[in-house]
């Protein structure tokens, strides 16, 4: 119980003699001292390193192929000046998906040009902004969108550079993939139909627009590369239709993100280089057979970048045996946060593992509940887990996987301030999101 499984903890993650959890060379309980609990612990060396690997073996994979490939961190993970910062530093890009990740970007001194742009209902000031900034790419996402912002950049004088999110009715997600021809969905424009190919077609009558290419992201959390093999066919096979019908062979396409990785110990996730393979052959193979020089790819991983590089670091409190209806017993372990800083299990039944992260415990395993302080019953961390059964309030309570999709979905339900982010390197560790106080609450609340 105590074993560490590496695809799960952050890299530089261990446990000292006493079974106390270190993370970047500072102990758990010196972290809970100084910044209390809960709060998510980022071990930025991790981060990094994730970074690098997604670039450094897309590179490899496509280098064959003679094309070169842009890996855009999706920030909707998690993004703060700190992390915009690091993937910069590690040669990557970012996407942004609202003003306000937008306006991170920028504080953190990102480059226009290394910068993309999504989301399905852009306002006029998120299109303005991206414009003034000088973004290198919008993706559009509708036939709607497309004079928005040709629009808005005629008005500046300035060729947007934009992109089209296609839907390829692909998706994947968790261990399976379905490809479906129709679509029923809010994101991108369909292949079916010819639907993409007149929006392409639109784009290219516009002059104050420049297509870079085609984008596409078919899901979260895939385990399967075939998934990726069968999206980049229909994208190349649609950048084919569109050279045929109109002369125009788009330079760059975007294959998304959605690399799954490890939660618990035991789950397989997508080894990077295994993909990065298997995807740069699927594209070589496909544009042999279509007869088009290979275009310059990019993707667009958020989950597999952040998610393994943090866990979440809880108090324990009120340990209650429950007696079950079969006479087994469940021991509900609560800790002081809960489904406000992690809204996966809940949202989509998300399975995650945890270790006592203060002490080593030689007590038999029991049966517990990990559940969260909100007035909510289903406000749970872990449906099942084996914890030593001496598990008791006072303890800290480490739950690795929690660095995507956490401190950026969480809230303030039943008004609970969020905990910080605190980054560990080389035996340092500082704040790089703070907690967030009653005080600030108060402070939106203006009568
Ligand atoms: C969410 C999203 C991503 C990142 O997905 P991950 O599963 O975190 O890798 C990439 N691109 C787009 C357009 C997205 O919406």
């Amino acid at each position: 119980m105590t074993d560490l499984d590496s695809a799960v903890w952050p890299m530089s993650v261990s446990r000292s003699a006493e079974g106390v959890l270190a993370i970047g060379g500072t102990d758990a309980r010196a972290l809970s001292a100084e910044y209390g609990t809960p709060q998510w612990v980022v071990d930025e060396a991790d981060f990094r390193a994730r970074a690098t690997a997604f670039r450094e073996s897309f590179e490899a994979a496509f280098a064959p192929l003679g094309v070169a490939v842009d890996v855009y961190y999706a920030g909707k993970a998690f993004l703060c000046t700190a992390v915009a910062r690091w993937v910069s530093d590690e040669g990557l890009r970012l996407d942004t998906c609202s003003a306000g990740e937008l306006a991170v970007a920028i504080r953190a001194g990102v480059p226009g040009v290394h910068i993309g742009v999504h989301g399905n209902n852009k306002s006029d000031g998120e299109i303005a902004c991206a414009l003034d900034y000088g973004v290198g790419r919008i993706v559009l996402d509708s036939t709607a969108e497309i004079a928005r912002v040709a629009d808005a950049a005629a008005e500046r004088g300035i060729r947007a550079p934009v992109m089209l999110r296609i839907t390829t009715g692909v998706h994947a997600g968790g261990h399976e993939f379905v490809a479906t021809a129709h679509e029923d969905q809010k994101f991108g424009v369909s292949i079916a139909g010819d639907q993409a190919l007149a929006a392409l077609q639109g784009i290219l009558a516009r002059p104050e627009l420049e297509l870079l290419g085609i984008h596409c992201h078919i899901g979260s959390q895939i385990q399967d590369v075939a998934a990726f093999e069968a999206t980049a066919r229909r994208m190349l096979e649609l950048r084919a239709a569109l050279a045929a019908a109109t002369g125009v062979l788009v330079p760059e396409v975007d294959l998304g993100g959605g690399y799954g990785i490890s939660y618990r110990p035991g789950e397989r996730g997508l080894p990077i280089g295994v993909a990065a393979q298997a995807i740069a052959e699927a594209v070589g193979t496909v544009c042999q057979e279509l007869g088009t020089p290979v275009p310059r790819i990019s993707i667009e991983p958020g989950r597999a970048i952040a998610g393994p590089s943090t866990f979440t670091l809880y108090g324990v409190g009120v340990v209650k045996p429950v007696t079950l209806e079969d006479g087994t017993v469940r021991m509900y372990v609560s800790v002081d946060g809960g489904m406000s800083d992690n809204p996966r299990p809940i949202m989509y039944g998300a399975e995650y593992t945890a270790v006592i992260a203060n002490r080593v415990s030689r007590a038999a395993p029991v049966l517990c509940r990990v559940v969260g302080k909100h007035c909510e019953s289903g406000d749970i961390v872990i449906r099942d887990i084996e914890l030593p059964g001496d598990i008791a309030p006072g303890d800290l309570l480490a739950v690795p996987g929690t660095g995507a999709y956490g401190r950026s979905m969480a809230s303030n339900y039943n008004l609970v301030p969020r905990p910080p982010v605190v980054a560990v390197r080389e035996n340092t560790s500082r704040v790089i999101v703070r907690r967030e106080t009653v005080a600030d609450l108060l402070a939106l609340d203006v009568g």
